[in-house]
């Protein structure tokens, strides 16, 4: 089976639609996904979901796009990460493409992520958007290493996959990976080590091709493990069975039932 490494569940386009979510998911062979938290305001909402299916994962943190809010501190974020059904703590990073100007309380929140994780002993998912260099310095100063964890929705450099996978993070494909101009995010999915990949949707948002511009859904990741198997000239099933042996490897805490 394959996993959805990171989904937003909750968000308004999928919320209502559970039940048939999990239909198509059971069609597709895609038997566990992780709905990652971008607010602790929504964080309860993540939760509930992982509490009532037991397929679902959830991870705590705030994404660094929103800048109006309650900023976490690590007590917090500890705290709320040790429910069992909780796997990581994310997403959490860096993004200079939605956001400009003094960005320093980005990044400080992203040290605050690290630390936390740090203490809860649990994986860190990290966003990173035309901020590439920033990211990797700061996972180095913070010892991120500790911890590990996975670079979601990559679409950086080679040379950043690497300091990622020396850091002994995982690198995550989404629907980018099938779209015909993301030529250079291509060649990493080809290149990388297949031990150090996942794959994910990021629904509701980059659905892969053949659905490019709709909704998405975990159901999906179908084609992101596809495309891979394609560009590396394996089968599907290889795809499916390392990418989840990774997922399970990475996020230990997380008990399939
Ligand atoms: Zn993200
Ligand atoms: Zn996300």
């Amino acid at each position: 089976m394959l996993v959805d490494s990171h989904c937003h569940l909750n968000f308004p386009e999928l919320a209502t639609q559970l039940p048939e979510i999990q239909q198509k998911m059971l069609e597709a062979q895609v038997g566990y996904a992780l709905c990652v938290s971008v607010t602790l305001d929504k964080f309860p909402e993540v939760l509930a979901l992982a509490e009532q299916y037991s397929n679902l994962f959830a991870s705590v943190g705030v994404h660094p796009d929103y800048e109006d809010i309650t900023e976490p501190s690590v007590e917090v974020i500890v705290k709320l990460a040790k429910h069992s059904k909780v796997i990581a703590i994310g997403e959490t990073g860096l993004d200079y493409f939605r956001l400009q100007g003094d960005l320093e309380w980005q990044r400080n929140r992203f040290r605050t992520h690290i630390r936390a994780a740090i203490q809860a002993k649990k994986p860190l998912i990290i966003h990173t958007r035309s901020a590439a260099k920033d990211t990797i310095r700061i996972m180095q100063e913070e010892g991120a290493a500790e911890v590990g964890g996975v670079m979601h929705c990559f679409t950086e450099s080679m040379e950043v996959a690497q300091a990622a996978i020396e850091m002994g993070f995982y690198i995550s494909f989404s629907g980018i990976v099938t779209f015909k101009n993301a030529i250079d995010l291509k060649v990493i999915a080809q290149e990388i080590p297949l031990s150090r990949i996942l794959v994910e949707t990021d629904s509701p948002y980059l659905a892969p091709v053949p659905y490019r511009g709709k909704i998405n859904q975990p159901a999906y990741v179908q084609h992101v493990a596809q495309a891979i198997a394609n560009l590396r000239g394996i089968t599907f099933e290889q795809v499916m069975q390392t990418t989840t042996e990774n997922f399970f490897n990475l996020f230990e805490h997380a008990n399939p039932h």
